[in-house]
């Protein structure tokens, strides 16, 4: 039941300060509400989103695509590209010293826009990029789209400062299409910079520990939501209860089942040796970009990468197959829930498909990786069965909303989801909301509908669990 809201001093909780409840919280406190209150298990104003301090969420990662590349998905094309605006916006909040949380300096940047290149197997273009062309030009931006086995695009690639991306992979017998206005940004950076501004603007943050920790909803004899209780035994009340737990949000908001998953992706971070220059310099942003390979064509493709960061960590995910961990719920149902290296049935390795699939692409393209040291890393998706997001009220309940289901491409939205949240909240008409109203498919719309980022797999439905004994981490090169 909607139960919309416009008065500023109501009292919200969003529960989860990943993306889409930072991304809330931020929006809520600029349209003026006063009376937000941001919970999570992780103390992110401590540990800042670092994964390596024990942070385990989607959103706490090294770095994340940006692009506004969308195939036919013209209207995500627009909200991405509303996102990059605000993205160096923030940026040049930090350059300027508006905005300069604790550890940052003026050279920091949140968005790095060193190009994205799609490389696919053959020379054909799929249709996901033809499209994008498409859309691109419909806007004026078809010069920011080039085929790079086009010498003219060629010509215009190396005129317009992105050369270094002409040579920076083997392009024979592939298509590949740079994409200029993309590139990615510094993720646990991006969301410190926000849980900063979010705590400027006067949201009470309660972070960490058991404080932080959801344990259940406060409702009433009828179907009203009065807030939450904390595992401390405390209970928040509030008008309005938002959860965006990303992929913890299934297994904790039952009502969930048949229209988000969780599903894991598989990450290697391959370490440069620290005295190696040549290699820093090959993979340093301004001479390498951001990459996909076979994105959208399965089991044997599914990859992407990005140049090392400051530390000399170069990341390549998998996302050709999606693995899940299924167990069985407190209510007899088995749903997927994550598994991380920081969960209390702590996992480090990744599914040998990933390995083999990365092994076989690092040792064609860039094997100067095969003997680096490499750790692996499990990251957790929140998959819609159509691959929208959801943000609506819950049915059959007031004072409940949720705001999730990123499907992998969630996170370049955080400088701009919140508002069209907080529009629903008020009840305004938005057109993206119809796409993420809460929803039952009937078979045909659950056809794979390829919007991912780092995706083109089997449809959630069809997911592989994750076995035991068949995954792999350490070095590459023992494949
Ligand atoms: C491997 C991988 C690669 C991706 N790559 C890209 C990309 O390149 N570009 C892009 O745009 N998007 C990408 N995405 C998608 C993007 O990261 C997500 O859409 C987005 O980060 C999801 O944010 P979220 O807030 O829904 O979830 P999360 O970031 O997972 O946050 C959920 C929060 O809820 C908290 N929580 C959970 N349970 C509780 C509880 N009981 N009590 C309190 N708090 C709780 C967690 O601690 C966490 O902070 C990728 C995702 C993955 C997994």
């Amino acid at each position: 039941m909607p139960s919309h809201i416009t008065d500023k001093t109501a009292s919200i909780v969003i529960v989860g300060a990943g993306v889409f409840g930072l991304s809330t919280a931020l929006h809520l406190a600029e349209r003026g509400y006063r009376n937000v209150k941001l919970l999570d298990k992780q103390a992110y104003d401590l540990s800042h989103y670092s994964y390596e301090k024990g942070c385990d969420a989607a959103s706490a990662d090294i770095n994340k695509i940006i692009r506004s590349a969308y195939g036919a998905q013209f209207q995500y094309q627009e909200l991405a590209r509303d996102a990059m605006t605000k993205w160096k916006k923030w940026n040049d909040e930090v350059k300027t010293g508006k905005t300069v949380p604790a550890g940052f300096s003026a050279d920091d940047a949140l968005f790095i826009n060193n190009g994205c290149l799609t490389m696919t197997s053959g020379s054909e273009m799929d249709q996901f990029e033809r499209e994008t062309i498409q859309n691109m030009e419909r806007v004026g931006l078809r010069d920011t789209q080039l085929n790079l086995n086009d010498p003219s695009d060629v010509a215009r690639a190396r005129d317009s400062g992105f050369g270094f991306v002409v040579d920076a992979f083997n392009i024979k017998n592939k298509s590949a299409l740079l994409d200029t206005r993309s590139g990615f940004v510094y993720a646990d950076k991006a969301c410190h910079f926000a849980l900063h501004k979010v705590q400027k603007l006067g949201v009470e943050l309660v972070l960490g520990g058991s404080k932080g920790t959801f344990a259940g909803l406060l409702q009433d004899a009828g179907s009203t939501t009065k807030g939450v209780l904390t595992a401390d035994g405390k209970a928040h009340k509030a008008e309005l209860t938002i959860m965006a737990c990303g992929g913890w949000t299934p297994s904790l908001l039952t009502q969930l089942d048949h229209l988000c998953e969780t599903t894991s992706g598989s990450v290697t971070m391959f370490k440069l040796p620290p005295n190696n220059k040549a290699l820093w310099d090959r993979f340093a942003p301004e001479n390498f970009p951001t990459w996909s390979h076979d994105i959208r064509r399965g089991k044997y493709g599914g990859l992407y990468g990005f140049a090392r960061d400051p530390s000399g960590v170069v990341k390549i995910g998998y996302r050709g197959t999606k693995f899940t961990n299924p167990q069985t719920q407190a209510d007899g149902a088995t749903r997927s829930v994550p598994a991380t290296r920081w969960t209390r049935e702590a996992i480090r390795q990744i599914p040998l498909t990933a390995a083999r699939v990365i092994n076989a692409f690092v040792q064609e393209q860039l094997p100067e990786l095969l003997e680096c040291e490499m750790t692996t890393r499990l990251c957790w998706y929140t998959d819609s069965y159509d691959n929208h997001f959801v943000i609506d009220f819950v049915p059959d309940t007031s004072g409940l909303m949720v705001a999730t289901g990123g499907s992998g491409h969630g996170f370049k939205f955080l400088p701009n989801l919140g508002e069209h949240v907080v529009d629903k909240i008020e009840g305004r008409k938005n057109d993206y909301l119809q796409h993420w109203r809460w929803r039952s498919l009937s078979p045909e719309e659950m056809a794979y509908n390829s919007i991912m980022e780092g995706t083109g797999s089997e449809r959630s439905l069809h997911n592989q669990p994750l076995t035991a004994g068949e995954c792999l981490s350490g070095r590459l090169s023992r494949l």
